[in-house]
């Protein structure tokens, strides 16, 4: 049975990937800032190295190799540009985009050895065509878009796909947060409204993406930016 990890599975998006990829049949670690008392949930701040390093020994310790990763913990921040200051510039690469870069280094020689690995990385459709007071937030995940690509030129040889993918207006505790700070500019019905598709996003749309990314059947796809969107681009 494979293992995998999904950060930021203790909320929104990333526990609905936990959960599908439990359905899926693979073992799966959750690593999050918020404590919990379930049996896989690691409490970890995925931009602490060591606090990365030390729950990834605790699941090798019990699982052994952890061949899938699920790279969803995120935060967004609104905040103009020219009130950005560095600290806080900072923080959102840090959660954003150094996440990504600290799990995926301490997973792939896991893969590296099994000849075998699945990395999703969870982006954002802001990157398509950006998003006023959101700098920050969309300058990190643009690159985490680029590092999807770059890590699946140099891992595909070794049986390694690096994709990403990018949700639209998803309803989670993040969704709902922009909505009573009024951040959305409009309400979730009036973003319906501008959705083909015509519904908000639900958590288990970009988890079907992410199993479907993660599946034997798509061994051939890899370096994709997939947008779960309802066909918007912000
Ligand atoms: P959410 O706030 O419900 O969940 C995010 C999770 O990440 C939380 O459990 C939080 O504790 C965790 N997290 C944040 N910082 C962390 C850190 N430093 N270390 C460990 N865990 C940390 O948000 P969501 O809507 O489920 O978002 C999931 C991902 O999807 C994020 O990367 C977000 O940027 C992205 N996204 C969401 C939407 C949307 O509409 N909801 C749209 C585009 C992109």
């Amino acid at each position: 049975m494979k293992s995998a990890v999904v950060t930021g599975g203790g909320s929104g998006i990333g526990r609905a990937v936990a959960e599908r990829l439990r359905k899926d049949g693979y073992r799966v670690a959750v690593l999050d800032l918020k404590p919990s008392s379930s049996e896989y949930e690691y409490t970890a701040d995925v931009t602490d190295r060591a606090q990365i390093d030390a729950a990834l020994a605790e699941i090798r310790a019990q699982w052994g190799p952890i061949t899938i990763l699920v790279n969803g913990a995120g935060l967004e921040l609104h905040k103009r540009f020219t009130n950005t200051d560095f600290d806080t510039w900072q923080r959102l690469i840090d959660i954003n985009l150094t996440s990504v870069y600290h799990c995926a280094q301490a997973v792939l020689p896991d893969m590296l050895d099994a000849g075998w690995g699945r990395i999703v990385n969870i982006s954002s459709s802001s990157t398509h065509s950006g998003q006023p007071f959101m700098s920050a937030y969309v300058a990190a995940k643009s690159a985490v878009n680029g590092l999807t690509k770059s890590l699946a030129l140099e891992y595909g040889p070794h049986g390694i796909t690096v994709n990403a993918v990018p949700p639209g207006f998803v309803d989670t505790p993040m969704l709902r947060r922009a909505e009573e700070k009024g951040h959305l500019g409009g309400t979730i019905e009036e973003h319906i409204m501008r959705t083909p598709v015509r519904r908000v996003g639900r958590p288990e749309d970009i988890a079907a993406a992410c199993s479907f990314l993660i599946s034997e059947e798509a061994g051939y796809i890899t370096g994709q930016i997939l947008p779960v969107s309802g066909g918007r681009n912000t």
